[in-house]
């Protein structure tokens, strides 16, 4: 029996995802947070060297997901979903999903003038867009414009991660501690070399409420 020996060794790849696959996991996210409006649409994406498995592209009236199996991507894929299986593994594919959707309507509630709310964090408050003026900005990333950009940029991916989490909470309830606890100790790790998208700092419940009062706000 040389072949589980050798799957053991060099551990067990994951499927790769597939659009369809995907198609049916934000019809299922759309649905569930009220979000049919969005009109997703599902896009596979060849060759493409981007380490991102899901990538996304929003205005305030389109919002298409890339779904991206190039080797680098598919690799990243396999580091993130780890070992998990049955509906961890499920739970972790819909919050990548969900995340992307949660650009889709942090970008709509903002062309709609809707007032984001304040993450606050372990590192200070990140304001959202719009309040990130006179000197008010996030306390880890005070200072030049790059920071500012990065404190900008940084909201809305703390915001789409909690809002993938708030789908979690309700479509995926015994895997929502797992889920989180993956997605915090995934993002800590990349910290430093992707401080944009750390949201370890900010995944506690307030935010999380926060967050899901913002969605139902979605018309
Ligand atoms: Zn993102």
């Amino acid at each position: 029996m040389l072949l589980p020996i050798i799957a053991v060794l060099i551990g067990v790849a994951v499927a790769p995802l597939t659009a369809s696959e995907v198609a049916n996991d934000a019809k299922v996210i759309a649905n569930t947070l009220d979000l049919d409006d969005l009109k997703i649409r599902i896009t596979p994406l060849q060759g493409s060297d981007n380490p991102s498995p899901l990538l996304v592209k929003y205005t305030s009236s389109a919002c298409t997901i890339y779904v991206n199996n190039g080797a680098t991507a598919h690799a990243v894929w396999n580091r993130f979903l780890s070992d998990a299986d049955g509906e961890y593994a499920a739970a972790l594919r819909d919050f990548a999903v969900a995340h992307e959707i949660g650009h889709c309507v942090v970008a709509r509630l903002r062309s709609e003038a809707v007032e984001m709310p304040p993450l606050l964090g372990t590192a200070g408050a990140v304001l959202p867009v719009g309040s990130v003026t006179s000197g008010a900005v996030s306390s880890a990333f005070t200072g030049d414009e790059t920071a500012r950009g990065i404190s900008i940029k940084n909201y809305d991916e703390i915001a789409s991660d909690l809002i993938g989490l708030h789908f979690i909470r309700i479509a995926h309830p015994t895997a929502f501690d797992p889920v989180r606890n993956r997605v915090r100790e995934v993002r800590a790790q990349l910290a430093a070399k992707d401080p944009m998208h750390d949201s370890s700092g900010y995944l506690a419940e307030r935010n999380l409420a926060s967050i899901a009062k913002l969605v139902e706000r979605f018309e």
